[in-house]
């Protein structure tokens, strides 16, 4: 099918000297290719996120690869018939992913490819899956038996290792969506008395792109408009819906635009309470406009990590 679209989603860090001539370079390419998305750029790097079709994507692929700096770029990519964004979004940052710590990027922590993890699993050897993401995120989907930190947002890591550091002798592997966030987690723990630290190549969307169905239980949290992208082929809800109590692993943000919060809604209650998190905010005369049920981006996806 030449039509299917794809949502692309790719980061380096890398040096980039001149970061407005780079914005301009990956607008008009952008553009050219008719791609929406949200790219980060920084002295350290670029982190993106383009939906588009197949062989659009494909040329992007191909034009980000001609560039020296991102040759060995590695992609991640899903196809989605929803639309993962409206529009196109490029801006220069100092961080591509939002941390507020200098970290040493040339100690980052070991790579693991998803089969070297995959046998470890097998093996049952002993080592720590340590889930480096947000709260939000974990709550609809992780690796078994993975510990998580409760953070609301990345920069709450730093804080957050005191309460882990039982684990500073262990074998720890890390895990975030893509990897963006664990080369900098992993160097701040080795850089804390971490000693063995390594962290899955391509993150949860590379290893469950490889071993669907195997060690990952729920959804997948992705900072676009689809919220939540299934990563296995079959699976089951890890969290209910805050209305009925029922499984559901739907997040949706409150349609009060008042509340906006989000939240975990089963497709019942979604359509009884006109995407509402409680019966007030349904009542409420300050409601999104639309009709149809549809994801709006958060707050939290608008942040980005
Ligand atoms: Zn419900
Ligand atoms: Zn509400």
């Amino acid at each position: 099918m030449t039509n299917e679209n794809i949502v692309l989603s790719f980061y380096k860090y890398a040096e980039i000297k001149n970061t407005a001539e780079a914005k301009e370079w990956q607008t008009e390419l952008c553009k050219s290719l008719n791609l929406k998305g949200r790219i980060l750029i920084s002295k350290e790097g670029i982190n993106g996120s383009v939906y588009g079709t197949k062989d659009n994507i494909k040329n992007y692929k191909e034009e980000v690869r001609k560039n020296n700096l991102f040759s060995g770029i590695e992609f991640k990519e899903q196809a989605s018939e929803n639309e993962a964004f409206k529009k196109l979004y490029i801006s220069i940052r100092k961080e591509i992913v939002h941390f507020g710590y200098d970290v040493n990027l040339d100690n980052t922590g070991k790579f693991l490819a998803p089969i070297e993890v995959k046998s470890m699993l097998d093996g049952r050897e002993d080592i720590v899956l340590l889930d480096i993401r947000n709260d939000y995120e974990s709550k609809i989907g992780k690796f078994k038996d993975a510990v998580t930190l409760g953070i609301k947002n990345f920069r709450e890591f730093p804080s957050a290792v005191g309460k882990i550091k039982n684990l500073r002798d262990k074998r720890v592997v890390a895990y975030c969506t893509g990897g963006i966030r664990c080369e900098k987690a992993t160097a701040f723990l080795k850089q804390n008395g971490f000693e063995d630290v390594s962290q899955i190549q391509g993150g949860i969307l590379k290893f469950a792109e490889e071993f669907p169905d195997t060690y990952w239980e729920g959804r997948c949290f992705v900072f676009d408009e689809r919220i939540a992208i299934d990563v296995n082929r079959s699976g089951h809800a890890l969290t209910r819906c805050g209305l009925c109590g029922n499984k559901a692993d739907n997040y949706i943000n409150c349609h009060n635009m008042d509340c906006d919060k989000l939240f975990v809604g089963c497709e019942n209650c979604i359509q009884k309470f006109g995407a509402s998190c409680s019966e007030k905010c349904a009542q409420s005369p300050n409601r999104r406009k639309k009709n149809t049920v549809q994801l709006e981006l958060s707050e939290y996806a608008q942040q980005s990590f």
